[in-house]
Order: structure tokens, then sequence, then C-alpha cells
């Protein structure tokens, strides 16, 4: 198990080209992961439209550079993603990617329909329904950014692939897996289901606290690339500061016996030794690599949890009324009022509001907690 950890200065061409280059012929080359003929899907983050200086989204120029690399082995690449409840075209256009994909000649695929894809081995989902093209690919590259998340705590090449389920279907399932632990197996079944030949993590900026939308950008200027997803968002986690193996969807991975240990993976190139400390997201599974004492964390998710909140900045638009799954937001007097009764702490809107809206609070106990300098976020 190798992942490789690349230092890249900036988003010039030039240098994403070889870093991106760096890290993957660390891995064995191009030639290892793409052969001539291949029908590649470059699947980026593209969460929300936002500039890619923003570090919300997959820079453009590393789609670029990967772009180039799999066209260099004679392959067919195209480029998708399904943002939650973005038009496509319009976050494709802001992010940057579009732009590339034109100048590159390239498709930008639109992913309209979706259809059943079986998940035999899934512990929590027997299948999905996912973009009904993407079984017209041979191979799948996660182009993924190197974020904090609200609900579980990191997002990098494994939950990038989220994006594969089409547009609003994503909230059924924070509707389903209430509990992290629960997401976080369903992303591991996911992950196996589409099985991404390569696993590119954009690192050049990122984002530290309240990721994966309103946290703060941070300049890590690192590419980090393996052929294992779980293995590469393990390294990730560590450089970011955070206990690598806590993060939920490397704990669901572990558990299942599908993932390697951190001390198991072989890191290699310039960037291995670089560290940093991320500012965490307000998250109750944040709290678990932590000393608070356990029976504490148990004494209830809702006071330990951040909670969502609706700031002045509001402008009553409704995009997270619509699409919070429990149906837990009302629009009245043209503001957002949540219910907190019927809240999951999804946190999916604060992840949607373009305004920037939503912020997070600490429940009473984590506010406690704060105050008497057991727990530092
Ligand atoms: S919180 Fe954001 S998404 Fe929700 S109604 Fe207000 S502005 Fe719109
Ligand atoms: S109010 Fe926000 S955090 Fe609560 S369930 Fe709805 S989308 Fe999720």
């Amino acid at each position: 198990m190798k992942v490789a950890v690349v230092k890249a200065e900036s988003y010039q061409s030039r240098t994403v080209n070889e870093a991106v280059n760096k890290a993957v012929d660390l891995l064995g080359g191009w030639e290892k992961y793409i052969k001539k003929g291949d029908k590649v899907l470059i699947k980026p983050n593209m969460l929300t439209a936002a500039a890619p200086e923003k570090a919300v989204t997959t820079h453009p120029e590393v789609v670029r550079a990967v772009i180039k690399a799999v066209k260099s082995q004679g392959a067919y690449p195209s480029v998708a993603d399904s943002p939650g409840v973005s038009n496509v075209k319009k976050t494709a256009v802001k992010t940057g990617i579009w732009q590339v994909c034109e100048a590159e000649n390239v498709p930008f695929v639109i992913w309209e329909k979706s259809r059943t894809y079986p998940c035999p081995e899934g512990k929590f989902v027997k299948h999905f329904e996912l973009a009904e093209m993407i079984g017209d690919f041979d191979k799948i590259i996660s182009v993924a950014k190197m974020k904090t998340h609200v609900f579980m705590g990191v997002t990098g090449a494994v939950k990038n692939l989220f994006g594969c389920i089409v547009g609003t279907n994503k909230a059924r399932f924070h509707l389903r897996m209430q509990k992290h632990s629960d997401f976080a197996h369903v992303m591991v079944d996911l992950y196996y289901t589409l099985n991404p030949t390569l696993n590119i993590i954009d690192g050049i900026n990122g984002m530290e606290g309240q990721g994966p939308m309103s946290g703060d950008i941070v300049n890590p200027q690192i590419i980090i690339a393996s052929e294992n997803g779980f293995a590469a968002d393990l390294v990730m986690a560590d450089k970011m500061g955070f206990k690598a193996e806590n993060m939920p969807i490397a704990k669901a991975a572990i558990e299942e016996n599908r993932s390697a240990l951190l001390t198991e993976i072989e890191t290699v190139g310039d960037g291995k030794d670089v560290k940093y400390v991320f500012k965490r997201p307000h998250t109750y599974e944040s709290m678990q690599d932590t000393y608070v004492p356990k029976f504490i964390l148990k004494l209830g998710q809702n006071q330990l949890t951040a909670r969502p909140s609706i700031t002045s900045a509001c402008i009553g638009c409704g995009r997270c009324a619509r699409h919070c799954p429990p149906r837990a937001i009302n629009i009245k007097e043209r503001k957002a009022v949540i219910d907190y009764n019927k809240c999951i702490r999804c946190y999916c809107c604060q992840e949607l509001c373009e305004h920037q809206a939503v912020e997070l609070k600490d429940g009473l106990i984590l506010s406690l907690l704060k105050k008497i300098g057991i727990y530092k976020a």
C-alpha cells in the first residue's frame, strides 16, 4: 500500500503537471493504470458553484493535469460530477472545470439519469442508484480536494465518490443513515462499488475548520496520490494533524478489514514528512480523538454536536429548505427557520447555502468542554 505526497507551490499549470505526474510516477507510472483506448471518467469534487480560489472544489489545473496524462496514454478522458443541488453546467463554469474541458477538447458529461449498480459485498447497501453513464467507462479516477467536513471529519478521495449519486438523491442517504458511523459504512460500500483505478487529492490549497463549504482556506501545497482511496485519505488526514484512523470513513473501512492501518502504508515523495495542524470541524466525531471521557461523549450527541443556526445573511431563498432531508427547515418571513426536533445534524444546509448564512454553533456540553479547556477545536 503506497501513497505519494508531492510538493507543489502553486496552481501554475506546469507546476501542477509536474507534481501530478511525479506522484503517479512514484506509484509506478500512468502506464500502470491507464491503457491505450481506455474510456476514463475523471471525477473532481465539484460541490457547488464556487471559484477555484475558494478551495471548495478541485482546482481546474489539477483536472487539466489528469486529462493530459490520460490522453498521453492514448486513452479517452471525460469529466463529470453531480453537485448536490446546483445547476451542473453553472457549477462547472464557475469552478473553471468546464473551461478546462473545452480547452482540452474533452467532454464534460452532464449526468441526468441513474441506474441500479449492484453492491453484493456491501455491508450496509446491496445496490446504489448511480449515474447511468458511469457504466460506460473502463476506469475511474477520483480527483478530490483536501478539506475538513462537518459530518465526516474529512473529505478526500472516498467521500468524493458520493457525487456519483445524481443530484438530490444524495439526501436520501442522509435520511436513512443518520448516524455518522452508518453513513461512513455506506461510503465504504460505495467505494467498492465504483472501485476507482487511481485517487488524486488536490491539497495545493485546502480547507480547515467548517468544511467542506464554509471553512477557512489553507495552503498545504501538496498533491496526494494512491491507487487506494482509503490509504490516500488516511495519509491526508494524518497530514492535517488528525488521528486519521478515527475519521469515520477510515474507521468504518478498518473495521471491515477493507483498509490498511496508517502504519502499514508506505508514504513516498518529497512531501512525505510535511505536517499541518488544521482547525477541526465542530463535529461529534472530531471529538473521538480527544481525551474527553467516552461516557461524556455518550451523554448526548445533540449536546456535543454543533447545531446549525441561521444568520442575518439569510435571504430566504429556500435552497436549504428544499434539500433538508427530514424537512426540518421552513421559510418564514423570508428567513429560514430550523425545527431542531426534526434536525438530524447532517449539515446539508451549511454545505449548500451559497450565502454562508448557516453557522454551526456548539451544543451546551461542547461549549462547556471548550471553556474548561478539555476540548479545543
Ligand atoms: S440559509 Fe441560505 S440556503 Fe437557506 S434560505 Fe437562507 S440563504 Fe437560502
Ligand atoms: S436543518 Fe440542516 S443539519 Fe438539520 S437536518 Fe436539515 S439540512 Fe441537516
